[in-house]
């Protein structure tokens, strides 16, 4: 079984984001930037069934900049086999990026794509659920649980209140909740060994997909500023302030 997994570089979320002066959007100047911890998880996942034997080979995918590759050899690191980066001046909207994964898709014949549920970055959670919309395979979205058997795949899915269990046969799509995996954490020998495993990049146009936006961002505000605490004296003062200042008594 070849499992095929999307993985994105986002800004690491240990950073507090800022925004340009302009508004334009996010100031990515000298920030640090990883993998998209959902992406991690299903890297893990692709890894573990390799491990169990469920699965022979790992393919990891990355669409955007170059600098997309350091997040491509973090995902060989921590197991994949070998990873194709898509090169894009910016990294594409959603559903140009559904076309170009439905692209690899349709090369690598895989049996298992494998997704974060949403980026950290644009929060939009809908990669997964677009390429199975372009592709018609089925599709298991906010994964905690996977069991692969016989050709087909129950996933777990973290639903309001619960859990449901759906059956998908091969080849199909799954998106990882944060519950799915921990993820490991790459050896300095598995760091090394990442740099000679096979890179393959490619262009969209390679690939005969138009990545042109129907999207475009309007303005980026910051969340509004907290302000200052204030210390009261006593449980009177609290009191006072809440019924008189801040009105909610
Ligand atoms: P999103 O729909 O943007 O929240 O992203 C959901 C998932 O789609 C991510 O966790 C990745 O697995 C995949 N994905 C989104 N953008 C990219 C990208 N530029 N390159 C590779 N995979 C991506």
């Amino acid at each position: 079984m070849k499992i095929l997994v999307a993985v994105k570089r986002v800004i690491d979320y240990n950073v507090k984001v800022r925004v340009k002066a302009d508004q334009s959007d996010v100031d990515l100047n000298n920030v640090k930037m990883a993998l998209n911890p959902f992406c991690e998880i299903a890297v893990e996942e692709a890894v573990r069934l390799k491990e169990k034997g469920t699965a022979e080979e790992v393919v990891v995918v990355s669409i955007g900049p170059k600098a997309c590759q350091e997040q491509i050899r973090t995902a060989l690191a921590l197991g994949a086999d070998r990873g194709i980066h898509i090169e894009a001046d910016t990294t594409p909207d959603s559903l140009a990026v559904a076309k170009l994964l439905k692209a690899v898709v349709a090369d690598e014949q895989p049996d298992l794509v494998i997704l974060g549920k949403q980026s950290i970055d644009s929060d939009n959670n809908q990669t997964g659920q677009m390429l199975g919309a372009l592709t018609g395979m089925p599709q298991g979205t906010f994964a905690s649980e996977v069991v692969v058997n016989d050709g087909k795949v129950d996933v777990t899915r973290e639903v309001d209140g619960g859990l449901q269990t759906v059956r998908l046969t091969l080849p199909a799509i799954v998106t990882t909740d944060l519950r799915l995996n921990e993820p490991r954490y790459a050896s300095l020998p598995n760091i090394m060994k990442a740099k000679r495993k096979p890179l393959d990049v490619k262009t969209p146009a390679d690939l005969g997909v138009d990545t042109a936006s129907n999207v475009r961002l309007l303005k980026a505000e910051p969340p509004a500023e907290r302000s200052a605490g204030v210390r009261v004296a006593d449980v009177a003062e609290l009191v006072e302030k809440l019924k008189n200042e801040a009105k909610v008594l």
